[in-house]
């Protein structure tokens, strides 16, 4: 069997389409332009990057973004006055505050400082906890799980009563996507760093869903044939015959898991794209939710 490709970026091309066309629909209507507070703490390279690609994202779409950057040396308490005064800037809909910070920054606090209206990364504790809890809703669901979920649900009509394995807990994309798994009537795994038996665990997958950062970890002899693989990794390995000398994988080992699985994700060009559309999204709907 070889599998189809799921292709995030016709994916992602798709729905921002819809932002764009829900973003005109509010001018025309007389409303305000959708706007985005990004806020970046230090000077981490890939932070710089992924912000950049937010900023860039929201002006092809017409949400405006306002971009704040402050040095690590700004301290706790700066990072919180931001946030407070952008909760107040009727112009700013949605606050994304950079992930990781630096260290010595209370994350938690400054997640919870960001009103929940705003909330649009989905990673307010309010926000997380009625993921968690059963006839609840969140106003948001972050931006990477709702991608994950987006795509599966393209793929597979009704998830119920099917297994699914998710490997990785962490709070931005392992829990989260378990969660809204379980909230699909999926019967879910969790696996991490202490799983046993993990390649067998994952052959019990229908579906799979690996957000672990480690290069290939998932062979093609652990997936179960016909299952539908999403893969969140993203891994550098080197790579000379590439002019910047490495190259990005994902968690499962692509030129395998095609030849087994029913559909999956490539890296790059799967769930990354997925991520940015789903942030656009959130903040049109942050906006609109305001009026
Ligand atoms: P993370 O916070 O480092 O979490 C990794 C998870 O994998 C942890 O739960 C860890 O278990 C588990 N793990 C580590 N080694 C393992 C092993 N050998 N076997 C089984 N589980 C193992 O990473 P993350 O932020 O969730 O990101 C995961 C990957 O997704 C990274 O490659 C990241 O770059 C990528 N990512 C992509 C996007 C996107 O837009 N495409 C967005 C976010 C992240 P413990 O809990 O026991 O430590």
């Amino acid at each position: 069997m070889t599998a189809t490709i799921i292709d995030g970026k016709v994916i992602g091309e798709s729905i921002r389409k819809e932002v764009a066309v829900g973003v005109q629909q509010r001018l025309d209507a007389g409303k305000s332009r959708p706007g985005l507070a990004t806020v970046l703490v230090g000077e981490n390279p890939a932070s710089q990057v992924y912000v950049k690609s937010k900023q860039k994202a929201c002006a092809e779409v017409g949400i405006e973004s306002f971009g704040y950057e402050l040095p690590r040396e700004a301290g706790q308490e700066e990072v919180e006055k931001l946030v407070a005064r952008l909760n107040a800037d009727p112009a700013v809909n949605g606050i994304l505050v950079q992930l990781p910070l630096p260290s010595g920054f209370d994350e938690e606090k400054i997640l919870g400082a960001i009103s929940i209206e705003k909330d649009v990364d989905g990673f307010h504790p309010l926000n997380i906890g009625r993921l968690a809890q059963k006839g609840r809703d969140p106003l948001f669901i972050p931006c990477t799980p709702a991608g994950v979920m987006y795509m599966l649900e393209k793929e597979i009509p009704s998830l119920e009563g099917m297994n699914a394995v998710v490997l990785g807990r962490s709070n931005i994309v392992g829990m989260p996507v378990a969660l809204l798994l379980v909230r699909a009537n999926a019967t879910v795994t969790i696996c991490h760093s202490r799983t046993k038996n993990l390649p067998e665990v994952v052959r019990s997958a229908d579906i799979l869903v690996a957000a672990v950062g480690k290069a290939e970890i998932v062979r093609g002899d652990w997936v179960k044939p016909g299952a539908v693989v999403i893969d969140v990794g993203i891994n550098r390995v080197e790579d000379a015959t590439r002019p910047r000398g490495y190259r990005l994988v994902g968690d499962v080992c692509y030129e395998e898991a095609v030849e087994v699985a029913r559909a999956i994700t490539p890296v790059p060009g799967g769930v990354g794209p997925l991520t940015i559309a789903m942030l656009l999204k959130n903040t049109l709907r942050a906006a609109n939710l305001q009026d």
